[in-house]
This record gives C-alpha cells, structure tokens and sequence, in this order.
C-alpha cells in the first residue's frame, strides 16, 4: 500500500513513520524548503505525546532535545502563589513532560524519518487533492501529479486539504490572545526560578510563562490580550519595539517577566493564537486529516503537539486492524473525535482564563486559587495525559487494502 503525507511538521513525519511500521510504503511533501530547525519558540511535549513518539522509537529523539518540566508554578500579578499543577503523569520509566524548540524536534523527526528510509521532499507545495473511492492525486505547485492508495493531510490548522474534503469546512477561530517567545541567555534571574518547572503569571495585562534551562538560559512566552495583528503591524514593527512595548505591559505585576523579556531576544513576534473545534469531515474514502488539520487546541492547552501524535500512531493501527483503508479511516475517527474535541474546549477555557475580566485581577486571582485547588488537580487532568498510545508491533497492513 502507498501513502502521501502532506506536512513536514509535527503529525506528517510521526505519521510517516507510524505508517512505515505496519508496513505502508510513505512519502512525505513539505512546502518549506528546509527543516525548519532553528525557527520558532519552546514548546513542550506532555507524556500522553511522548508515549506516542516511543510507540513509533522516537523517545529517544525527544529526550535528547528536551529538557524535564514536571509541575506549572501559578503566580497571581501581586506575587502570589495561586497553586501548582501537574504537567503530567509522568511515564513508567519517569519521563516528565519535555520542554524543547518547537522546530527542533520537527527537523529531528524529519530527519529519523529520512533516516529509516522514508523519501521527504521539500520545497513541495501541495495545491489540491482529488480523489476516487479507489486512489488519491495530489498536485504540486509545479503541476507535478503523484497519486496513492491513501493521503495523509497534515498540512497545519490552514490546512489546503480540509476544504477539499468540505468547501464548507469552518476556519480556525482567533481566541482573543497574541502571543510571543523568547530567550533571556546566561541569566541571573533563572537562579530564582524553580528548577524543572513552569512558571506562569496571570498578569493585570498579559499572561506570562517562563522555563529555567539547566544551562542557566530561561525561555519564556508572553501572552497579550488584543485584537488579531495584522500582516503590516508584524512587518513594520521591529523586536525592539515589541519587546518595549510588552515590557511596559508586564511592569506592572510583581514578577520578574518585564526584566527578562527586556533583557532577552524575541524567537517569536506577533503570533496570533488561533484553536480550530468541531470539523465535520476528517475523511472520505482515500484523504483523511491529522493534527492541527482536522482539530487544533489553542497554545494554552499545551496539547495540540501531543494530539498530532496521537493521531499518527492511532490512524498506524488502524489501518493496520482494519479491512479496507475506507474502513481504517472510519475507525480512526471514531477513535479520536471525542478525545481530541474535548481538549480543544479544555484549551478554550484556558486561553480564556489568561483574559482579565471585569471583576479584576485580585478577585480573580481568589478565584483562581479554589481553581487550582478543586477543579484543575491531578487526578482530574488524568484523562488528558495519562492517556497512553497503543504499540505498533505485530501485524502489517493487509494487502487488500
Ligand atoms: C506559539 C505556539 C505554542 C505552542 N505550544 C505548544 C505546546 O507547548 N505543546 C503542544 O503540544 N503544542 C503546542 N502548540 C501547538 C503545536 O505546535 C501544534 O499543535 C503542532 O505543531 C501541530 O502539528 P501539525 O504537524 O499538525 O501542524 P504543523 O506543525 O503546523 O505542521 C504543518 C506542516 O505542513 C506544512 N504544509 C502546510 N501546507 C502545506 C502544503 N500545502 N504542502 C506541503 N506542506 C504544507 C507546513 O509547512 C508545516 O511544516 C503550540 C503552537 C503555537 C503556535
């Protein structure tokens, strides 16, 4: 069976090399020229994504690039602790959450998928997908034609395959936040810091979050409530006045964010945060949709990496277990709607939660306290990262299909 990925992002390579594992034969098509590596802010991959990545031997990978974060610090903007969360239930061999550059770990596993064999193309920009009950053709900006037995859209949340399957397909929705990232190197303030944990601090006019590196680096983001930027606005603004303006934001709260954003460099500038829910079609018979495609929790959830890889080791077993490809793919979706729509709304509420509201933020931060007490515990984000992703061993995919 032959299968076109389309996205080197997250979800196409670990789908590529969940496919290669049952036995399909996998190409993947990136539109951008190069890896990827060295662009972008620190992301992190909670352990329900990580067992993912080892159902398909990319653990390793991960460890290597990232460094350990077991709980979420929550700091109000007088300087208060709110409460801690967890990360994560931690794997059976005690992998925590992992904190790495967003396009390290995609240039890795595009590389190990290289490596075991999967030809990537890059500088391959897919314009269209047609297909029948029996085959799938993508075309390439070139007018290059490649057909398949099946293709795997995991083009991103502006995904050019999701209005193939349904014109009517909604576009992702701006929740409200921008969002930017950065580095401060060799600082005094990571000292201050607690090791191995995330800082956050709901802020009376943005929504801050730092990780201290063991080399003494501290990576942070900083969320903005605002309307969406604008092309012209990202282009006409330079990294010294973004970072003058959030250090004005932040000086406010009783942290030391403005003094790390002023004293850092800006890796990310004028993002908006987009989340994308219910999409009505992930597939027909021939194309299905992965990752940020088909469903696309807002940042704050910390989830969607770890939900694109999730979805490549269950669309592998599926088709693996299942008779026809057409019948893999229904299967696959009924094995994820709920889980995954369920997370995006869990990140809704807590992009929301970053958006100072009309009480202000002292009686909010009271609230948020009884939050993180009673609502936002461990036990109750289990469902989340506690999920675990079935190993791949075994059968191949039938040659039927
Ligand atoms: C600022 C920020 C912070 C985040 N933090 C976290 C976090 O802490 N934890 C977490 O789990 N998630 C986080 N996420 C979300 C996470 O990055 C995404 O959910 C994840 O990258 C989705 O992977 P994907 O492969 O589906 O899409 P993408 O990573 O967007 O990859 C899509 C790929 O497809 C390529 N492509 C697009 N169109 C075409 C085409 N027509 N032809 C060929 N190639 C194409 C793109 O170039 C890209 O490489 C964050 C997102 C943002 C923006």
């Amino acid at each position: 069976m032959k299968a076109i990925v389309i996205g080197g992002g997250i979800a196409g390579p670990a789908t590529a090399m969940a496919l290669q594992q049952v036995g399909v034969d996998v190409t993947i098509l990136e539109r951008r020229s190069d890896d990827g590596r060295a662009t972008g802010s620190y992301f992190s991959i909670a352990p329900n994504g990580l067992s993912a990545l080892d159902a398909i031997g990319a653990l390793d990978l991960a460890r290597a690039l990232g460094s350990p974060a077991h709980d979420s610090l929550m700091y109000g903007a007088t300087g208060r602790l709110l409460g801690r969360v967890t990360l994560g239930t931690p794997l059976a061999d005690g992998t925590p959450s992992l904190t790495m550059r967003r396009g390290d770990l995609t240039g890795a596993l595009m590389d190990e998928a290289a490596r075991r064999g999967i030809p990537v193309r890059y500088a391959a920009r897919v314009t269209s997908v047609r297909t029948s009950p029996e085959r799938a053709v993508v075309t390439l900006e070139d007018g290059t034609e490649l057909d398949a037995d099946l293709v795997v859209a995991a083009d991103g949340i502006h995904s050019v395959a999701r209005r193939t399957l349904d014109a009517g397909a909604p576009a992702p929705r701006y929740v409200g936040l921008t969002n930017f990232g950065g580095i401060t190197r060799n600082s005094p303030i990571a000292d201050r810091l607690t090791p191995q944990d995330w800082t956050f601090v709901f802020g009376r006019r943005a929504f801050f979050g730092a990780f201290p590196e063991p080399n003494g680096d501290v990576v942070w983001f900083v969320n903005v409530p605002r309307p969406e930027i604008s092309r012209e606005e990202r282009a006409s603004t330079t990294d010294t006045r973004w970072k003058e303006w959030l250090t004005s934001l932040l000086s406010g709260d009783r942290s030391d964010a403005a003094a790390l954003v002023a004293a850092g460099e800006l890796q990310l500038a004028g993002d908006n945060t987009y989340d994308l829910g219910h999409v009505p079609v992930w597939h027909d018979d021939r194309l299905v949709l992965v990752g940020d495609a088909a469903h696309a929790p807002s940042p704050s959830s910390g989830q969607g990496a770890s939900m694109a890889l999730e979805d490549a080791v269950a669309l592998a077993a599926a088709l693996r277990d299942a008779p026809s490809v057409p019948e893999a793919l229904s299967s696959y979706e009924a094995a994820r709607r709920a889980r995954v729509e369920k997370i995006v709304a869990v990140g809704a509420r807590s992009s929301s939660s970053k958006i100072p509201g009309r009480v202000g933020r002292i009686v909010q931060e009271a609230v948020m306290r009884l939050v993180f007490r009673f609502v936002t515990t461990d036990a109750r984000q289990k469902w989340m990262t506690g999920f675990r992703s079935p190993t791949l061993r075994g059968r191949s995919v039938d040659a039927r299909q």
